[in-house]
């Protein structure tokens, strides 16, 4: 490409916009100028061009990591579409498809190169004798073991930088919390990547959270109003979705179920009816949605809690892409908590997983704005209230909690950002504890600074505070607590926090009437019993769900 044509003209000539979208042109930039970087984009945010910009723009060819085929080849059909030259290699092609790309690739004919990460190997010789403009590793999520879609083979890449010292990387993803991100930096090798995260609020979206007690009657009640609107209920198993989707059918409401167990032809016809608007209803299991492209879904329902927060975010993120109002619809109860526990325990990354899945449950307990909590998993800040979600239409009592925040955070800041939940909390009471003595927490100035609040409301209290974006936990590093710049705020700069009154929601919530199952409603008694325990006793108590098999 002649360099008197700038990158506004690329964007014109080969993509056909006017316009960047947000960050786009900041992550392009970089990439010219040779550094590495990771972009973090809400999907549909315009990843690609991030890459393939600079690809057409410099001299020499891309290398795009691309975990599925159906991805690969979707790109590449649109680059054709566009007159740029790319292809794909994978182990699905036959040997002498695999011949021809790989001589194009040796004649520097194309722009961008296309490969799967466990096809990457074949290549090491080819790697080494043509020109590589930029590394692409697109959803780069899948090197961790933290996020949510782990895949072996991407832990290889890191050896890339090290080959190609001069070759700049850039890794994409829609999905990483804010630790995810620093593992992906460091197993590619480019710690000091610049990182430019895009925001991940759906203003449109109204996020809702119910507890989960008759649920179908609950979600025919919602459906009341919305016959002719598209949606998507979301299950934990094949077995609910068929059975819901019989009951929305037998009341009237035209439903499908969809799940892995069915053939892909079914599946695609499926699909095909909710995409043309012939099926309003799709019950599915998380299997639906992926690539799904359709702006009018009006709203997403978890009939069962999902496992993560990202899980959470990437399937209610399937409504409103239009931009015009939706409605994500949670619900929640102690059932799902203990099946999805079940699930994770004996995994090679149970710890993880369980730590995940705590956020997710403490995220549906939030007593302050939803979206404050969503957008801080992903490490935005946001320092007003949303008013578009459950709680801001409907909040709790509030009050001054500036100085109990304030004191939480000076404990955290003593104890080096290095203690768990647990620990702050007995630190700040000033628990008289053996473990608080062998760390000689007792001589810290911050020991015991709060000595009028119960374990339990204390720990309530910490976990309000990571749901407003004060705190955030390091899970991978056994759950230690650390200070966001919402803390320094509220440490340095007068900041004010407002905190929930532990009362009549909280009672609620203990006393619920008893869920579905027999063994939620087991669950309910040994909450409702661990809580009065550490109320009226002081006993340190939390949930342990693994009791929940006795
Ligand atoms: P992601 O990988 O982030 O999910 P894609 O790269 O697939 O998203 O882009 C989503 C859509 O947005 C594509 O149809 C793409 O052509 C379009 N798009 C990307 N950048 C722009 C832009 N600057 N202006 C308009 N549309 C864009
Ligand atoms: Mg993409």
């Amino acid at each position: 490409m002649l360099q008197t044509t700038s990158i506004k003209d690329v964007l014109k000539n080969y993509f056909g916009y006017d316009s960047f979208r947000p960050n786009q042109e900041a992550v392009i930039s970089n990439l010219l100028s040779g550094k590495d970087s990771l972009a973090i984009m809400p999907t549909g945010g315009g990843k690609s061009l991030c890459f393939q910009l600079p690809a057409i723009y410099l001299e020499g060819t891309a290398i795009v990591i691309s975990p599925l085929i159906a991805l690969m080849k979707d790109q590449v059909d649109a680059l054709h579409t566009n007159g740029v030259s790319a292809a794909f290699f994978n182990s699905s092609q036959p040997e002498h498809e695999q011949q021809k790309v790989l001589k194009d690739l040796e004649n520097g004919e194309l722009d961008l190169f296309y490969v799967a990460p466990e096809s990457l190997f074949l290549l090491e010789n080819v790697l080494g004798t043509i020109k590589i403009n930029l590394f692409a590793i697109d959803e780069a999520h899948c090197i961790s073991s933290w996020g949510h879609d782990f895949r072996p083979a991407y832990t290889r890449l890191g050896t890339l930088k090290k080959q190609f010292p001069d070759v700049p990387v850039i890794a994409l993803t829609a999905t990483a919390d804010k630790a995810t991100q620093t593992d992906i930096l460091n197993q590619l090798s480019i710690p000091k990547a610049k990182r430019f995260i895009s925001s991940f609020d759906r203003a449109n979206l109204y996020l809702d959270v119910r507890a989960g007690q008759n649920r179908i009657k609950q979600i025919l009640g919602f459906l009341k109003n919305r016959a002719s609107e598209s949606g998507i209920v979301y299950c934990l198993s094949r077995k609910s979705t068929e059975k819901l989707a019989d009951k929305l059918n037998a009341s009237g409401f035209e439903a499908k179920a969809y799940h892995a167990g069915l053939s892909s032809e079914e599946r695609n016809n499926i699909q095909d009816d909710f995409v043309n608007d012939r099926v309003p209803v799709i019950v599915a299991t998380i299997a639906f949605g992926m690539g799904i492209d359709k702006s009018n879904v009006r709203w997403v329902i978890h009939y069962n809690m999902p496992k993560n927060i990202e899980g959470y975010y990437q399937e209610i993120g399937r409504g409103g892409r239009d931009g015009l109002a939706a409605h994500a619809l949670l619900f929640y109860s102690y059932a799902d908590v203990i099946q999805l526990r079940k699930f994770a325990e004996g995994t090679a990354t149970q710890e993880v997983q369980l730590a995940k899945l705590e956020r997710m449950q403490q995220f549906s307990e939030a007593l302050s704005c939803r979206r404050k909590a969503l957008l801080n998993y992903f490490g935005e800040y946001i320092y007003e209230d949303c008013a578009n979600c459950d709680i801001c239409k409907s909040p709790p009592q509030y009050f001054d909690g500036t100085l109990l925040a304030q004191k939480v955070c000076s404990v955290i800041t003593r104890l080096k950002e290095q203690e768990s939940i647990g620990m702050v909390i007995d630190v700040l009471r000033g628990a008289k504890n053996a473990t608080v003595f062998n760390k000689g927490y007792q001589n810290i100035k911050t020991y015991g600074a709060i000595t009028d609040v119960s374990w339990i409301d204390l720990q309530q209290y910490v976990i309000q505070l990571l749901n407003q974006g004060v705190l955030e936990i390091w899970f991978h590093e056994n759950g230690r607590l650390l200070l966001t710049p919402m803390a320094k705020r509220i440490l340095f700069e007068g900041h004010k926090v407002q905190l929930a009154h532990l009362g009549e929601k909280q009672k609620q919530e203990v006393t619920a009437a008893p869920t579905e199952t027999s063994t939620s409603n087991l669950f309910d008694k040994l909450k409702l019993l661990r809580s009065v325990l550490a109320k009226d006793l002081g006993v340190p108590a939390y949930v342990v769900f693994s009791d929940a098999s006795l």
